[in-house]
């Protein structure tokens, strides 16, 4: 069972008598403040009366939902001091797309960093027809960024800068983070420790090899005024330098990651056994 609390649906009476004793002791909390108070105590005491109720510890999970984030995290911090239940973490009304995703990574970030929160949820308000997994996407990316679960192999590509005016990279870093995502439903099926892999697609050859080396797979590619000579590094090691198109790349690119899969990771006992 869940135990939510939310901000604006808070039981008036203590809301009230929490601000009337701001006045009269003179404490001078602000109105915030006084809310975050008053959804910890409503939290703890309904967790009390679930409990009373018959409700065992393992099943109940706090949830306070608020849309600040510095609210978020004041919040969870003190009801992780004051309870062993687990809590589940989710900025509520976080909004649309980057606004929504900053904002929820700001906030849960923090809090899964210091060990608090136990479940999460990323809000987003879809855009008119839009993908409703994403916010499925964004709460695992923000698993995967503080190390806590990986899901998927990740893929680092560089932000470009003045050294290269080409977008081979960023279109060669979509179409591996697309294929990524496309084939890890087959390959986690298949291969134990898949998900841990990394990929990097770099714009020049200043920084690239170096972040290149440091992948598991890493291509270069050739910045302003560089020969078109893309290496490639595999575990650290050059292993090989593409050339061509755009589609010649990223087939190389794809068939380079199949092939380390295929090599790097044992195949799954199931699979094993099927043959
Ligand atoms: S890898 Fe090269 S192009 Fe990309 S950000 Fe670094 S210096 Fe700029």
């Amino acid at each position: 069972m869940r135990i939510g609390v939310n901000g604006g649906s808070l039981n008036q009476e203590l809301v009230m008598r929490k601000m009337q004793e701001n006045t009269d002791k003179n404490l001078g909390k602000d109105s915030e403040e006084i809310i975050n108070e008053c959804m910890l105590i409503s939290a703890l005491e309904s967790t009390e009366l679930a409990l009373e109720s018959g409700l065992r510890h393992d099943q109940i999970i706090i949830s306070c939902k608020t849309s600040r984030p510095r609210d978020l995290i004041t919040v969870y911090r003190d009801l992780s001091a004051k309870t062993e239940q687990p809590l589940h973490l989710g900025l509520t009304e976080a909004g649309m797309g980057m606004k929504g995703q900053i904002w929820s990574a700001a906030s849960l970030g923090v809090l899964l960093y210091e060990g608090i929160g136990d479940t999460i949820r990323i809000s987003l308000t879809p855009r008119p027809g839009g993908d409703r997994r994403e916010e499925v996407y964004a709460a695992c990316e923000l698993l995967q960024a503080l190390g806590l679960r990986s899901f998927a192999p990740s893929v680092t590509a560089c932000p470009g800068c003045g050294r290269t005016t080409s977008t081979t990279f960023q279109e060669l870093a979509e179409a591996i983070q697309g294929y990524v995502r496309d084939m890890m439903p087959m390959w986690k099926t298949q291969y134990e420790g898949v998900e841990s892999m990394t990929l990097a697609v770099m714009g020049c050859i200043v920084n690239g090899p170096g972040e290149s080396k440091a992948a598991n797979i890493g291509i270069s590619l050739p910045g302003t005024g560089e020969a078109p000579r893309c290496p490639v590094y595999i575990d650290g090691k050059k292993d090989v330098t593409l050339e061509g198109t755009y589609a010649e790349l990223a087939a190389a690119f794809q068939s380079l990651v199949d092939n380390y899969i295929a090599k790097k990771y044992p195949r799954k006992v199931a699979e094993v056994s099927a043959r």
